[in-house]
This record gives structure tokens, sequence and C-alpha cells, in this order.
């Protein structure tokens, strides 16, 4: 029995993901017409509970529903709206877009067994409304190339998926345009996507200096202000703080307000490599600038992940890393433990940390909202950690809220109170490891 190749048809279905689901799955037209624009569930029903993603469905073909969340891509999609298993999905997919079908090894064996050596040409197309590729590669001849004239190609779409957009352009007119749409929509996405690379290059290795640099003073106050004074060479083993003398700040129609020292954190993923900046625009004398965004996180090129990642503060040498939302707050663990502890950004990202290789504990740092958003974030965190067979902790601030107070965090402590105001080692480790195993140790 022949069979479709996973790959080969996710390979085939890209950028075709529209003609796709609305010839398998009419019932979710409703959303495709409107890609990113919430519309009744064709599962559920009701009036907003479902969207097809707006940035990438000709790619990827996935959806969210507010129900059962996302489905990633055109084959969870079909899957869930059809009820069908993954196998029927993948066949379903294959035979609309016209995929070559895979031979099993005992039907490539017969062939090879009926197979007489000679010249032959391969034609490999590819499966892409309207944009087929056609290239023609002579292969030499060797006695276990099958025989003319239906040579079988592993994983090669064949000549009819170009048909595909002719008869839905009959069918379906408005099918059509809305391709092309987005088709524009995902180039321009592309090319903003480059040119956010290029950018996020620029200010990182061509503008920025290191914090050693004599135009750092903006940055040494902020620290300085923020109860943040020690020697920096530890932190700078890991190069994720970098100073900038006049960054510009854009504000949201992308006006130039102005150009100010600034902060720049490099957000790095698990492996090291830079996916995005963070910024924390200042004045000469070390106060927060005034903007309306003091502190704002580049976004991220469409290629890269931020989740998962964070702003290396130091690396960590003994196996225990500590871990805290903002730059300042994880300083401030650093300053009252000497334990390198890593910056996320936000509560979202803290709950998605991946520790790096060799670290065995993680210290976490809670800030203390009123909304409990940074209590939650960490205690997900923890749990999540160990799951994974990781020894975590929670550390929250006894420091009570102020009346008028968002929440607090370790530097407000570390600025009323001191390192005194943290737990000491011996407290933290009895709650990682209990009182007894600490005693023992
Ligand atoms: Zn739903």
């Amino acid at each position: 029995m022949s069979y479709y190749k996973a790959e080969t048809v996710r390979e085939a279905a890209s950028g075709n993901w529209l003609f796709i689901v609305s010839a398998l799955a009419p019932h979710a037209e409703e959303a495709l017409k409107r890609p990113g624009k919430h519309v009744a569930c064709p599962i559920h029903g009701g009036k907003d509970g479902f969207r097809v993603f707006k940035k990438d469905f000709l790619e990827t073909g996935g959806g969210y529903c507010n129900t059962c969340g996302p489905r990633h891509d055109g084959f969870e999609l079909l899957m869930w709206l059809n009820n069908w298993s993954f196998k029927e999905t993948l066949a379903a997919v294959g035979e609309f877009l016209g995929v070559e079908k895979q031979l099993t090894w005992k039907e490539k064996k017969q062939q090879q067994n009926n197979a007489r050596p000679q010249q032959r040409q391969r034609q490999v197309a590819c499966a892409g409304g309207g944009a087929a590729q056609e290239s023609v590669i002579p292969i030499p001849a060797t006695p276990h190339v099958q025989p003319e004239p239906e040579p079988v190609q592993d994983g090669a779409a064949s000549e009819d998926s170009k048909v595909i957009p002719l008869l839905m352009q009959k069918s379906k007119p408005w099918l059509m345009e809305l391709q092309e749409e987005m088709e524009r929509r995902a180039e321009r996405q592309r090319k903003y996507s480059a040119r956010l690379h290029e950018k996020i290059t620029q200010i990182w290795e061509k503008e920025c200096l290191p914090l050693s640099s004599e135009c750092n003073e903006p940055v040494r106050a902020y620290f300085q202000n923020r109860g943040l004074v020690f020697r920096w060479n530890r932190i700078e083993e890991s190069d994720s703080l970098r100073v900038h003398p006049a960054l510009s700040y854009f504000d949201e129609d992308g006006n130039e307000v102005g150009k100010f020292p600034a902060l720049v954190c490099a957000i790095r993923d698990k492996a090291g490599q830079v996916i995005t900046l963070h910024r924390i625009y200042l004045t000469q004398t070390g106060k927060k600038a005034r903007v309306p965004e003091p502190k704002k996180m580049m976004p991220v090129p469409d290629d890269l992940k931020v989740t998962g990642g964070a702003i290396r503060l130091g690396e960590p040498k003994s196996g225990i890393i500590g871990v805290a939302e903002g730059v300042e707050t994880a300083l401030s663990a650093f300053k009252a433990t000497q334990i390198p502890t890593w910056a996320t950004v936000s509560a979202t990202l803290m709950e998605a940390f991946e520790v790096p290789e060799g670290v065995h504990t993680v210290l976490i740092w809670a800030d203390k909202d009123k909304s409990l958003t940074g209590q939650t974030s960490a205690h997900a965190l923890e749990a999540r950690l160990k799951q994974e067979g990781i020894k975590a902790t929670v550390i929250t601030p006894k420091l009570p809220i102020p009346k008028n107070g968002k929440g607090v965090d370790w530097n407000d402590v570390l600025i009323s109170q001191g390192t005194e105001g943290f737990p000491t080692a011996q407290r933290i480790y009895a709650s990682l490891f209990g009182g007894y195993a600490y005693a023992r140790a």
C-alpha cells in the first residue's frame, strides 16, 4: 500500500491552506473570509469564538478556538474541524493537492526488479498556487532507477496541483482575491521581519557600547539610584547588557520623539542566540526618560521565538540560577545572593523560561503584584520546573504593597531594607531541600 509522506504533503500545503481548508472544511468559510477576525466557531457556534491566524494562515493553516485553544497548523485544524484522524487528514490533503504517494519498501523492491537501466529525466514540480517551479535534472543511468513511462517520484507533487487555483477561481471568486491579498500581506511581513533582523543587529553590534565604556554614566547612575552598586565583571561575562549613548525613541505611530541614553539588554534563547532587545530609556542623570514607555521590548522577528528566553546576567557556575522579571530585580537578587539571576522581562516570559544546560536548581524571585500576576507566573514556572525534575522555589517579598502602589519587587526590598531584607542562604536551602537535608548538608 503506497502512502502519503507527511513532510511532503506539509511542504506542498504551505501557501495553499486557504484553498485546502475551503475545499475540505466548507463550514469554516466564514473564518477564512476574514482572517484574524473572531467569528462564530464552526464547532461551538456562538458569536466570536474562532479565528484563523492572520499573519501566517496561508503558510501554516493554523487557527484558534477560544474553547479548545490553538490548532497550530492546517492538519490540526482539519482534524478538529472534521473529526478526522491525522492519517485521514493527511490523505485528504495529499489527494486534494495531487501529491504523489510514497511507495512502501516492498513496492520499491518490486519496481527495482522490473527496472531496466536507462537514461531518463526527472521532473520536479512544486505545488504552489501559480508559483510552481520546474527543473529538469538529468539522472545518470543506474540499475536501480525505475523505468519509464511512469516514473514514481519520491515525494514530489504532480502537475495536477497547478489546476487547483483555476478550479477554485471558477467556483469561488472571493477565494482568489483573498489568496492574493494574503500573499501580499505575507510578503510585507517577510520584508518587515528582515528589516527587524537588520535593525536588531545594527543597534546591538554597531551602536551599543560595553558597560565599561565612558558614556555609561546614565546607566551607572540609574543602577546607583536603584541601590545596585557592584563590580560588573561577573554580569558582563554573559554579554547581555550594553549601553547606547543616544537611542531613538519612537511613538506608537512610528514618529521619532527624541534620542536618549539607554540600557540595552539582549534577550537570548536557550542556545544563547540574541532574539531581540529590551530597552530602558534614561535621562543623562540616570532617571527613567520622560517618554510614554521608558521600558520597551523590540518586536520579535517572525522566524524566532522569544518564549523560553531571558536576559542573561552572569553565568551559572554551580548548577544554581535565579530568575526574576525585571533586570533591576534580578540584579538585586544577585547582589544579595551572589547567585547569577536572569531577567525574563515579563510575567508571561517568566512562565515560559527554559533552564540552561547543567542547571539543577532555580530560585524564582517573584514580583508581588496587587493583581497577583507576578506570583501566579512564578508558581506556574515552579510547578513546571519541578515536573522537569529541577529543584525550584518561589521567593516572594514580605514587604507590604503600599496603598497607592501596584506592587513591590525585590528591588524595592533592596532599596528599603538592603540585603538584610533578603532571606538567608540557610532559609533558601531549607525551602529547597527541607530542613533535615540542609542540616545534613
Ligand atoms: Zn470553538
